[in-house]
C-alpha cells in the first residue's frame, strides 16, 4: 500500500484530496524542500555557488534560499574549496555544532579528495574530519552539477527516518568518527 493516497472528495467537496498513511514521509517531503544550507565557502567553489544561488539557477527553487550562517540554525553543511590541516578543527567544530537531523554535502575536487593539492598542509578529503553524504565531482563543479547534488540530499531526507540519529547505520557512522 503507498504511503500518500489521493481520494475521491467526499459528496459537496470539489476536486481529489489525499491521505497519508506514514507521517514519515510526508515529514520527509517537507523538510527536503526546507534545508537551511551553511555555505563553508574558502576558494575558488564558492564563486560557482554564488552562480548557483543567482536568480539564472536559483536554487530558491527548492526552497533552499534561505543560507545560514550560524550553525545552529542550519540542517546541510556545504563544504566547498581547499580545506587545509589547520582549518580542519574548525570544519568539524562547526558540524559538532550543528543540531541533528543533519547533512553534508562536499562540493568539487578539492573537499571531495583535496583535489591537486596533493601536498602535506591540504586534507585529503573532508570525510577525513566528518562524516559526508554526498559528493559533487569536477574543478568546479557547474551550477547544474550542484543542483544536482542537491537533489541527491533531497532523496535522502525524504528517504530517511525522522529520527535519523537514531537508525544504527547512523550511529555506526558517527561512531567511526568518534562522535557519540
Ligand atoms: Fe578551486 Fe577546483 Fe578546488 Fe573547487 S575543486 S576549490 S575550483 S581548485
Amino acid at each position: 500500500m503507498s504511503d500518500i493516497q489521493i481520494v475521491d472528495a467526499p459528496p459537496g467537496v470539489e476536486g481529489a484530496g489525499f491521505f497519508a498513511t506514514s507521517i514519515d514521509k510526508v515529514m520527509g517531503l517537507a523538510r527536503s524542500y526546507s534545508l537551511w544550507p551553511l555555505p563553508f565557502a574558502t576558494s575558488c567553489c564558492g564563486i560557482e555557488f554564488m552562480a548557483t544561488m543567482s536568480p539564472h539557477y536559483d536554487l530558491a527553487r527548492f526552497g533552499a534560499e534561505r543560507l545560514s550562517f550560524s550553525p545552529r540554525q542550519a540542517d546541510l553543511l556545504m563544504v566547498m574549496g581547499t580545506i587545509s590541516k589547520k582549518m580542519g578543527p574548525v570544519l568539524r567544530q562547526v558540524y559538532l555544532q550543528m543540531a541533528e537531523p543533519r547533512w553534508v554535502l562536499a562540493m568539487g575536487a578539492c573537499a571531495s579528495s583535496g583535489g591537486i593539492f596533493d601536498t602535506y598542509s591540504v586534507l585529503q578529503g573532508i570525510d577525513e574530519i566528518i562524516p559526508v553524504d554526498v559528493y559533487i565531482p569536477g574543478c568546479p563543479p557547474r551550477p547544474e552539477a550542484v543542483i544536482d547534488g542537491f537533489m541527491q540530499i533531497q532523496k535522502l531526507v525524504q528517504t530517511e527516518s525522522l529520527r535519523r540519529r537514531d537508525t544504527p547505520e547512523y550511529q555506526k557512522l558517527l561512531a567511526s568518527y568518534g562522535i557519540q
